[in-house]
């Protein structure tokens, strides 16, 4: 018996000298600050190499003071908690964190490639390889996450304007739709001019295909099955890796190649 409490207590021992390396304790002193990668609404992104394994990385700076204001200090623990255990090749790595006095710093896996949506903006819209390629990423990436329970809920207006009921992981095909019809025609489905008639447009479904761009019939069609108002007849995530548009034009290896 005490034999088996002292093994215990030095698995324990050597367990937490093991999680103190994985944790490492961080701070500012341990990166060198490169140049700003971009701002946020609560601080600014800065690439950054890690001294010791010259790894480089993001490091998002967030000011307590403008968490505070903004009353998202729960949120960001929330968001840090989750993202810090999610390991999927779609999904962007969350190091670690540390934080002084001031600020909390976010040790980001770094985006060499920057924003999506700066592409599609040069483009104006994406080509169906393209497109059915980001969106099977995607699909795979919400998946991983539905499996453990973890919904995104990208916050958008057009998202947030749903209704106020209690979200499932089906609220995610629906922005996912939205961000198909997206990268297809380079503006989203039911922007109106005034804010009313965008949410109006939105609870009716209002889902309307320009004749310019050109886009299949087969894109329309998936857009379609995902765009819908019941929840519970969306198109689940796995049918969407299934359907004849995105096994036709996605890249099988998930990236893009132009
Ligand atoms: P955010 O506060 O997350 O909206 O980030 C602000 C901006 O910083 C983004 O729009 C990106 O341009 C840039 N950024 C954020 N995170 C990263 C990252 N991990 N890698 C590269 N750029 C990033």
């Amino acid at each position: 018996m005490a034999i088996a409490e002292a093994n215990s207590q030095q698995q324990e021992k050597a367990s937490s000298e093991a999680s103190a390396v994985e944790k490492k304790r961080w701070t500012l002193s341990d990166f060198d600050i490169g140049k700003p990668l971009g701002r946020g609404k609560f601080g600014h992104v800065y690439l950054a190499r890690e001294k010791r394994s010259n790894h480089i990385v993001a490091l998002k700076v967030l000011f307590k003071s403008q968490l505070q204001q903004s009353q998202v200090e729960h949120q960001l623990r929330r968001e840090v908690e989750i993202q810090s255990h999610l390991r999927h090749p779609n999904i962007l790595r969350l190091y670690g964190y540390f934080y002084d006095q001031k600020r909390v710093y976010l040790i980001l896996e770094y985006a060499a490639k920057g924003e999506l949506y700066k592409e599609l903006q040069k483009c104006k819209y994406f080509s169906e390889r393209r497109a059915a390629t980001y969106v099977a990423s995607l699909a795979r990436a919400l998946i991983y996450c539905h499996g453990k329970h973890v919904i995104h809920r990208d916050i958008k207006p057009e998202n947030l304007l749903i209704g106020a009921q209690r979200h499932d992981a089906s609220v995610d095909i629906w922005s996912l739709g939205v961000l198909c019809y997206e990268f297809l025609y380079g503006l989203p489905p039911f922007e109106a001019k005034e804010h009313s008639d965008t949410y109006r447009r939105i609870v009716q479904v209002d889902l309307k295909f320009p004749p310019k761009p050109i886009v299949s019939s087969a894109a329309k069609d998936l857009i379609s099955q995902m765009l819908v108002k019941d929840s519970s007849e969306r198109l689940p995530l796995h049918k969407l890796l299934e359907h004849p548009w995105i096994v036709q034009n996605a890249d099988p290896s998930g990236i893009y190649r132009a």
